[in-house]
């Protein structure tokens, strides 16, 4: 059976030169990077000359960047740290109804402390209103988070633009990036961004490293306490493999670019306009042209996502429904709901997510498949019969 993978916003295979790049700091080079010794000397530099290669892709300074244990503990680090920093400031903050749950549960929390956390809608793209943004600023505002990429849409959102709100208020102004990072060019210091979270799984790199970006100024309460690691700004000896795979990672991230960013798009247009012609009554969800260069999030009225996932794992087609996170949950996607769609039309999307290794070929393969399964599908809807 073919195998094809078009889940790559849930996670990504990790890539041969990474997987190498990290094998001896499991094997022979194990020593601790805070040892003064021959033993920690090496991994020590290892983990120096990583921390550069990401900060390449991101355009910040090696000081301004801590590794962590994924992108889920640098939305809590950024947003709880800069909380408990600026609690004595004030105690309000700004974000979206469709961040990443790693995002939502963490501002959920911080109301259960009394912090008060105002949730911008967004329009039927996708998109938050920035003159909105503006009016929810109060004096006691002190951070905006709102994330770059939507993971579930592949939204981008005018980070530039709010970055610069945040300015002229004096917000603190964090942005989870994990969507992001590796698909489109970052410039942190072009975006007046203080915080900046990303991960290393998202990017062909191994599960169990991120990185968090912290301006330079930018006041935090450390979230893992424990030794002097990563200038006390957390706690735990260094996961040195994690780190170099990251670097790696990053490294390759910024090489191919360009290339990838050509092949995903095209690989996106004809799978969207395939779609498009041959199944009736869909719906490509999410901005039209700010988007991702590899996601796809549409809509099947008349089919249940989860069923047609079903249906298309049986084909040996991995595709996902809302995300990682919340599937499992009968819930529909929060992001779509947001966005005004139907609790059908959001029952009935499907995510397809692609990457590197994805083809013309596995694109018709899945635009071959698809109106069959969809047919039989709706042939078993009530609703479909009165639709046609
Ligand atoms: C995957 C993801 C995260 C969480 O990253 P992990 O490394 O899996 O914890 C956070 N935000 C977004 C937008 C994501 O897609």
């Amino acid at each position: 059976m073919n195998r094809i993978y078009f889940d790559h916003n849930a996670t990504t295979p990790v890539l041969d030169e990474v997987f190498e790049a990290m094998v001896p700091f499991l094997k022979e080079q194990w020593g601790n990077p805070s040892s003064i010794h021959w033993a920690g000397r090496g991994t020590r530099k290892a983990v120096e000359d990583a921390r550069e290669r990401v900060c390449s892709l991101l355009n910040c300074a090696p000081l301004e960047l801590i590794f962590t244990s994924s992108g889920t503990e640098g939305d809590n680090h950024a947003i709880k740290g800069l909380a408990y920093a600026q609690k004595n400031k004030g105690n309000h903050i700004i974000t979206t109804k469709v961040e990443h749950p790693a995002v939502l549960s963490t501002c959920k929390h911080l109301q259960k402390e009394g912090f008060e956390v105002t949730y911008l809608d967004v329009d039927k793209d996708g998109l938050i209103d920035l003159e909105e943004l503006k009016k929810a600023i109060t004096p006691k505002t002190i951070l905006i988070s709102v994330m770059y990429a939507n993971n579930e849409t592949g939204v981008l959102f005018p980070i530039k633009e709010i970055g610069q709100i945040a300015k002229e208020k004096s917000v603190a102004f964090h942005t989870d990036a994990v969507q992001a990072a590796g698909k489109i060019k970052i410039d942190v210091a072009d975006l007046n961004v203080d915080l900046m979270t990303i991960s290393g799984h998202k990017l062909y790199g191994p599960k169990g490293i991120g990185a968090l970006f912290i301006k330079r100024g930018t006041r935090l309460v450390p979230i893992i306490h424990g030794g002097h690691q990563e200038r006390n700004r957390r706690g735990g000896t260094e996961n040195v493999a994690g780190i170099v795979a990251m670097g790696k990672a990053a490294e390759i991230a910024m090489r191919d670019m360009e290339k990838e960013t050509e092949h995903l798009s095209v690989l996106k247009a004809r799978l969207e306009k395939g779609m498009a012609e041959r199944v009736p009554h869909i719906k490509v969800n999410g901005h039209p042209e700010r988007r991702l260069p590899n996601t796809s999030n549409i809509s099947f009225e008349f089919v249940e996502g989860e069923s047609l996932l079903l249906n298309l794992d049986m084909k040996g087609i991995a595709a996902s429904s809302g995300s990682a996170c919340t599937s499992g949950s009968l819930e529909p996607s929060h992001v779509l709901v947001s966005m005004g769609l139907s609790h059908e039309l959001s029952h009935g999307s499907v995510r397809f997510s692609l990457g590197k290794s994805n083809t013309v070929e596995e694109i018709d393969y899945l635009l071959e498949i698809m109106p069959p399964i969809v047919e039989r599908m709706r042939s078993m809807s009530p609703l479909y019969a009165g639709a046609k």
